[in-house]
């Protein structure tokens, strides 16, 4: 009970924190992400290896250089009759963000969240896993050392926790995690119709084409497939190769250099199933006939046969002759589409994501002849002009 109610509370106080106004001026967000930013400058070392893979402080430096201009109003196109008015999209923020993260990188899944939700002036309350527990309560103690004590909170706890913070009412939720919770959460969001982006898994699969460097194709599957021992949401899941090419793809998947990292670390389950196919039509069909992965990663030379293969296939991100390097750019969007999630993020994306674009159109109260129609046709005009005048 105790906890209960130091969740709600923790949630209130941000709500209030929020309310009090303190997240709108931009100087305050840079002074946050540059509090978050000396956060994981002088804990480096606590933060050690998770944070060394996990967090991408690039994030961090692209927020506060490009802040002004993301947060700045956009102007938007006229038509005939808006000509004289003023018309731009004000991102503003949301409120209260609820981020949820998943334990198999405890930093990035919740700290990279978090720079989005800064800097679009939200607060936002962190409930990393339960499963990554050092990390979980070394965020939580850190946390509001540096930043804003009562703006993000750090809630930790498992299933029973979460649930309780999915009663309480958010601006949105970003969940990353599988997506059988997925839909826990959306159902729970629903009750209060709060947005939500849902950063989920699923197969990614990988083909590899017969007519590619199938050596150097294994190498970076190799890489990909076991980083992180496995458990990265985009790692390629399965491979896809016609007959001809699987004994070569499986002897160099498993004839493994001495000096390579495999035979000094102990290796950790990853399995890496391959599946035949007779051409890439068959490819095609098979991921096609299965939910929308998050990733989709296409090995081949040719670069016709690489354009239809995304043009006839869908995913959440597609990668060609590599693997999972499209997370690391952050003018990428990252983020699935169907069962692999909804929404998107990274860089200037998390920001638009947790930003409400406001519609703004300030007309001056002079100029009365030129919208004289507001009294005569302007019902009959309202349905038409959208589709009447294109913007010009
Ligand atoms: P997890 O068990 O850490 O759960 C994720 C979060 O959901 C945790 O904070 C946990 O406390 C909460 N949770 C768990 N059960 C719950 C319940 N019944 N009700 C409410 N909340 C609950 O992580 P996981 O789900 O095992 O994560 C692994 C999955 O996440 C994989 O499918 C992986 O592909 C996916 N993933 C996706 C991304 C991405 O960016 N798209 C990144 C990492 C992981």
């Amino acid at each position: 009970l105790d906890k209960i109610s130091s969740i709600s509370l923790a949630v209130q106080r941000a709500k209030e924190a929020f309310l009090s106004g303190r997240t709108r001026p931009l100087e305050f967000r840079l002074q946050q992400l540059h509090a978050l930013q000396v956060m994981i400058t002088e804990k480096a070392t606590e933060i050690a290896t998770a944070l060394k893979q996990d967090i991408n402080r690039n994030e961090i430096k692209l927020a506060t250089e490009k802040l002004r201009e993301w947060a700045a109003p956009r102007p938007a196109e006229k038509n005939l009759l808006t000509i004289s008015d003023e018309v731009y999209i004000q991102p503003e923020p949301l409120g209260v963000v609820l981020i949820i993260g998943a334990w198999n990188y405890p930093w990035a899944l919740t700290l990279v969240p978090l720079i989005g939700a800064i800097a679009a002036g939200n607060a936002a309350v962190v409930k990393p896993s339960e499963l990554s527990e050092c990390s979980s309560l070394l965020l939580r103690a850190l946390l509001p050392r540096y930043l804003d004590k009562d703006l993000y909170p750090v809630v930790t706890g498992g299933a029973p926790e979460t649930q309780e913070l999915l009663r309480l009412r958010f601006d949105h939720v970003f969940y990353t995690g599988s997506s059988t919770v997925g839909k826990v959460v959306m159902e729970a969001a629903a009750h209060h119709l709060t947005p939500v982006t849902l950063e989920l898994g699923g197969k990614s699969p990988c083909y590899i084409d017969k007519n590619c460097d199938i050596r150097v194709a294994c190498r970076r599957i190799t890489w990909g497939k076991f980083v992180n021992c496995g458990q990265t949401c985009i790692a390629p899941d399965y491979i896809l190769c016609e007959p001809c090419i699987q004994g070569r793809v499986v002897e160099l998947l498993k004839d493994v250099p001495a000096h390579s990292r495999l035979m000094q670390d102990e290796i950790f389950g990853p399995v890496l199933p391959i599946v035949t196919v007779s051409d890439m039509d068959d490819a095609i069909n098979f991921i096609n006939e299965r939910e929308k992965p998050l990733a989709l990663y296409i090995f081949c030379s040719d670069k016709k046969a690489i354009k239809k293969m995304i043009e006839e296939t869908t995913s959440g991100g597609v990668m060609v002759n590599d693997v999972m390097m499209h997370y690391a750019l952050v003018s990428l969007p990252f983020g699935g589409v169907g069962q692999s999630g909804m929404g998107r993020y990274h860089g200037k994306h998390s920001f638009d994501q947790l930003s409400h674009h406001r519609a703004c159109l300030v007309r001056s109260l002079g100029m009365e002849s030129s919208t004289d129609f507001h009294s005569s046709s302007l019902p009959t005009l309202f349905h038409l002009l959208p589709a009447l005048t294109t913007g010009h």
